[in-house]
């Protein structure tokens, strides 16, 4: 079985590796415009945020022999245990890697509103990772590719310096400063991206997600994720999915940090949950694509994951929409700026916000509606496409049940009429 960073990369530099094979082609440096001279520490291509966009994007620059260093603030590449709920197309990214952070397979999602329920089974169960497992994967996988990976250092800012971009970074929390100089400089450092803003680009807005590790309701079975429409409580969802037979993580995403945890609460007292912990963060929200290259001097600085806003704003998902990101960009740092995988992502993302604003506009009687709707062919167009294809999926539903895409072009107008 072949993944799809191994199928796809090859049409960029016909390499037949996969993401998991070792590789032994010869490192090609024929991409002479990303060659830098070095000055202090080694690396002409410095990623920075070595989480999991930053970790496969230093992998694959670095096997296609690119000298990549990665600079991660924290003191080890350990994050805090947080479990996330990806597609089966995070399995075709990254083939048999991706096993060894899952905890859990989904096979169906309930989808609960005002007292109704409707099921849906998934044809290619959806993975439950565990995100610190996910990253020390990747990053042994960035190392046995020639990736350098510098924890304790945090990024303060660049600017050119000749043909090349020094940055500036603080080591070891000690306030030691270094410079690192390197031509291409890659943003992964996530929603608050220093990057972003030393190259120029907007700060992005931010929703906040807060979610809470409980102990399974004795009705739940291990292998079905919860999602409940509220809109009077938040215009998103809430969602409970088991990471393991007897524990999982119920959350919620607002539009703002005073109400979410409130909310939570509240959810939880209802349902008589009570939190063993709490896990949260602002998460990107995407309301537009954003380029992911700036030219700073003769130095090029590239976006990927959550630094370029590459979340699905439907769900507020980012880690498989990050990963593409990151094979785009090194698409687009490997053809000289072109990248296919980009354009398609951003296709998708588009899309994505699409619903997005059609959702956020409808009442509880439009979700009770679409619960109502969901026939036999819809709930198996919805278990047959994932999220990360779409469109497709958007094209099956509303084949299996028009009077969802009559709800969808009332949501686009009443909006407009606002
Ligand atoms: C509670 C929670 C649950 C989530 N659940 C899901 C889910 O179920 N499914 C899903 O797809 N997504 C989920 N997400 C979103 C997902 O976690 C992110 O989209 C994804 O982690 C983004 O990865 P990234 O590599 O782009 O950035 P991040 O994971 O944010 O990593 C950024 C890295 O940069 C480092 N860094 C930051 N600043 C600097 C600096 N100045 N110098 C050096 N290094 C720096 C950080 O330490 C970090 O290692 C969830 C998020 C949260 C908070």
């Amino acid at each position: 079985m072949r993944n799809e960073i191994g199928e796809q990369l090859p049409s960029i530099r016909q390499s037949p590796c996969r993401i998991d094979d070792s590789c032994d082609e010869s490192p090609d440096r024929e991409h002479g415009s990303y060659e830098v001279g070095v000055g202090g520490m080694t690396g002409n291509v410095a990623v920075v945020g070595g989480s999991s966009a930053g970790l496969l994007t230093a992998h694959l620059l670095a096997r296609k022999g690119l000298r990549v260093q990665v600079l991660e603030v924290a003191d080890e590449l350990d994050p805090a245990p947080r479990s996330l709920i990806v597609t089966s197309r995070m399995r075709d990214l990254l083939g048999p890697l991706c096993d060894q952070a899952v905890v859990n397979e989904i096979r169906r999602f309930e989808l609960f509103t005002d007292g109704r329920k409707a099921t849906v089974e998934l044809e290619r169960p959806d993975l439950v990772v565990e995100r610190s497992v996910l990253n020390r994967v990747l990053a042994q996988q960035a190392q046995s590719s020639g990736a350098q990976i510098v924890p304790g250092r945090r990024f303060q800012g660049l600017e050119p310096t000749g043909s090349a971009l020094t940055i500036n970074v603080e080591r070891d929390r000690g306030g030691t400063l270094e410079e690192v100089s390197a031509k291409v400089v890659i943003g992964a450092d996530g929603a608050f991206s220093r990057v972003a803003i030393a190259a120029g680009w907007p700060r992005q807005p931010t929703v906040p997600l807060v979610q809470a590790v409980v102990q399974l309701p004795k009705d739940m079975a291990p292998d079905t994720s919860r999602v409940w429409f509220v809109p009077e409580e938040t215009p998103y969802f809430y969602w409970l999915i088991p990471d393991s037979p007897t524990r999982g993580v119920l959350g919620l995403i607002g539009e703002s940090g005073a109400t979410v945890r409130q909310y939570l609460d509240r959810f939880l007292e209802r349902r008589g949950l009570n939190p063993i912990e709490f896990q949260s963060a602002q998460i990107p929200v995407y309301k537009r694509w954003t380029p992911v290259h700036r030219r700073v001097g003769d130095g090029h600085v590239y976006l990927v994951g959550d630094a370029g806003g590459q979340v699905k704003v439907t769900t507020v998902g980012g880690i498989v929409t990050g990963f593409r990101g990151a094979l785009g960009v090194v698409e687009a740092i490997l053809s000289g700026g072109r990248s296919r995988h980009l354009r398609v992502l951003r296709r998708e993302l588009d899309l994505h916000l699409l619903i997005r604003r059609v959702l956020h506009q409808f009442s509880q009687s439009d979700y009770s509606l679409v619960v109502d709707l969901l026939n036999a062919s819809a709930r198996k167009a919805l278990g047959l496409y994932t999220r990360d294809e779409v469109a497709r999926l958007l094209w099956h539903l509303c084949r299996s049940q028009p009077r969802l895409l009559l709800l969808a072009i009332r949501g686009i107008f009443s909006r407009r009429a606002r």
